[in-house]
């Protein structure tokens, strides 16, 4: 985990570099008026991305997990049935988790072992059922109502079609919120293929609604590891059609492309990666100089980070939690690992609650702030024998190790917020002498010999989007982000874009928050001439230096 010392030089070379130009950039934008009526047609986009300095690589600022962690999934020889806890085991639950109200279905068939067909014929796509496609087209309409500045972007994009060509594949949690980000894309001319990033967040009736309109998806809720590489591959793999951009969430997809099908990995205008841990591994290969395609890193957008993170994690931790638990918080002893952007949000929502809030962090810097917050800044073995409940959200590995669950005591509750199932050691349960017990839908009873029980949810996955819904307010904000990052690649001219990794110009975020603020009937107030001079700024924005951090 050690970062040479060279490479944090450059990165604060890199950042002192960037923060002139950025000051300099500012009058580039007299003309623009996005903060103040958010209307920006897609030449003024391209143009404002053209201007701003941050097409210069991001170099990496984070340091990863090594990358052999990234294939551990890839399917096995022993082939998908014998694969970890099997499909139908969730499937025919008839407690059905809220992120899909269809899938206490008693068919235990394999999507794959299924012939179906839309009503247009085709049958380029695997979901649980089809027949599910009007229920499900009822959800996106539902989640449309409360995104509407990305229907917005739809409506005033849609007679340019700046995505006409493009052919994006796709890999996210599909749900109704991503369904009206995909049939953005579409509308903007995009053709689309797309595959589920979690093997528990596929919503199959939404997934159904976008077979049904011709969207190729590959997804269903409770796949297997295997089904899970396979919907990748069916996607990426198919006769007569290549993508030439990734829309990733995680970079499993950008992985299996970049090692399966190198020539087509080539040929990719641009990656767009939403999450932390797909921003990782995209800064990895490029420290590797193994990176052959621009990538837009839309995780750090302050956008995203500071909304999808912070916010959606603060709305719907208590929203799983409870759904699969009833547990009640006040006064209960919750620890959370990690105080970044999720793990304040978690924190944030437990002290609402009234729960007594541990937080574990390895930077100094998280650690103060959550002493600042009125928390305890603790080792996890301090509190490992009291605490109720244990939530990860570090983005790292083995932060929950098989020996502290073994000293948690009876009745803890122990999940995880972060990205990959790798947080808690959960293949370290797996062992005889301890019984799983499935007694709802995401939630497994692991009994130990002497009678001791600690619940964990939803098999050490991200527990929001396994278990409850996300709120599609936020989902919003961060589906602009991504469809305005790619019709920047898409459309960016030759040499814009290096082989490396980039973030969204601060134009852009500014552009993505006033589009929302709409909703709030939120008025901004305008500089004034003398106070613009003052602060040297151009009145239409950017209103911050890249460094600032919000
Ligand atoms: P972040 O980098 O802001 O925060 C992670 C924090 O964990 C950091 O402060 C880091 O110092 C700390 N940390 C790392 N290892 C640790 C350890 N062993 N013990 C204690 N603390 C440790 O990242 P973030 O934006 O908070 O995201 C965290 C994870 O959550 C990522 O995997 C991300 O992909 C995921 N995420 C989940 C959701 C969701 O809806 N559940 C939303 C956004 C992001």
């Amino acid at each position: 985990m050690s970062e040479p010392a060279g490479d944090s030089k450059l990165e604060v070379k890199q950042a002192s570099k960037e923060v002139k130009e950025s000051e300099n950039v500012a009058e580039k934008y007299s003309a623009m008026t996005v903060s103040k009526n958010s209307e920006m047609n897609m030449g003024e986009l391209s143009s404002v991305f053209s201007a701003v300095p941050t097409h210069k690589p991001v170099k990496k600022q984070i340091q990863f997990v090594e990358d052999k962690q990234e294939f551990s999934r890839f399917p096995t020889k022993a082939g998908r049935r014998s694969l970890s806890r099997s499909i139908s085991q969730s499937s025919t639950d008839s407690y059905s988790s809220a992120a899909s109200y269809t899938d206490s279905s008693d068919d235990e068939t394999s999507p794959r072992d299924k012939t179906q067909v839309n009503s247009k014929g085709s049958s380029d796509f695997c979901v649980k059922n089809i027949k599910q496609a009007e229920f499900g087209r009822r959800e996106i309409e539902i989640a449309e109502q409360d995104m509407s500045a990305l229907i917005s972007l739809r409506k005033r994009a849609q007679s340019e079609k700046p995505l006409a060509g493009a052919k994006i594949v796709g890999c996210t949690h599909i749900t109704a919120q991503t369904a009206v980000l995909i049939e953005t894309l579409v509308a903007l001319g995009a053709q689309c293929r797309w595959t589920a990033c979690n093997i528990y967040s596929t919503q199959n009736e939404v997934a159904a609604a976008l077979s049904e309109t011709g969207v190729a998806v590959f997804a269903w809720k409770g796949e297997s590891e295997d089904d899970f590489w396979w919907c990748i591959d069916r996607c990426v793999n198919t006769e007569g059609w290549q993508p030439n951009m990734i829309l990733d969430d995680g970079g499993d997809l950008t992985h299996w492309m970049y090692k399966k099908y190198p020539n087509v990995f080539k040929k990719i205008r641009g990656i767009v990666e939403e999450s932390v841990t797909g921003v990782h591994r995209l800064y990895q290969l490029s420290k590797a100089g193994k990176l052959c395609v621009p990538a837009m890193n839309v995780n750090d957008s302050v956008t995203k980070q500071k909304f999808d993170n912070l916010y959606c994690c603060r709305e719907s931790i208590l929203d799983g939690l409870k759904r699969t638990t009833d547990v009640m918080f006040g006064g209960k002893q919750v620890v959370v690992c990690g105080y970044g952007e999720v793990g304040k949000g978690c924190c944030a929502a437990l002290k609402a609650l009234g729960a007594i809030v541990y937080v574990t962090e390895i930077d100094p810097i998280c650690a103060l702030q959550a002493c600042m917050d009125g928390f305890r800044v603790v080792k996890l073995n301090e509190v490992i024998r009291q605490v109720d409940v244990i939530i990860t959200c570090t983005g790292n590995k083995n932060v929950v190790t098989r020996d502290q669950l073994d000293r948690m005591k009876n009745g803890s509750i122990v999940c995880n917020m972060g990205h990959s199932n790798t947080e808690i050691d959960v293949a370290s349960l797996r062992t005889p002498e301890l019984t799983w017990e499935r007694v709802r839908s995401q939630v497994d009873h692991v009994i130990w010999p002497d009678g001791k029980r600690v619940i964990l949810l939803a098999e050490g996955r991200l527990l929001n989007l396994s278990c409850s819904t996300v709120p599609t307010f936020v989902l919003s904000i961060t589906a602009t982000t991504q469809a305005l990052a790619l019709i920047e690649l898409y459309n960016a001219p030759e040499g814009r874009y290096k082989q490396d990794v980039y973030l969204l110009p601060k134009k852009m975020d500014e552009y993505v928050a006033s589009l929302h603020l709409a909703t709030f009937d939120a008025h901004l107030t305008e500089l004034t001439d003398e106070q613009a001079k003052y602060l040297g700024l151009n009145k239409n924005g950017p209103f911050k230096p890249n460094y600032y951090r919000y």
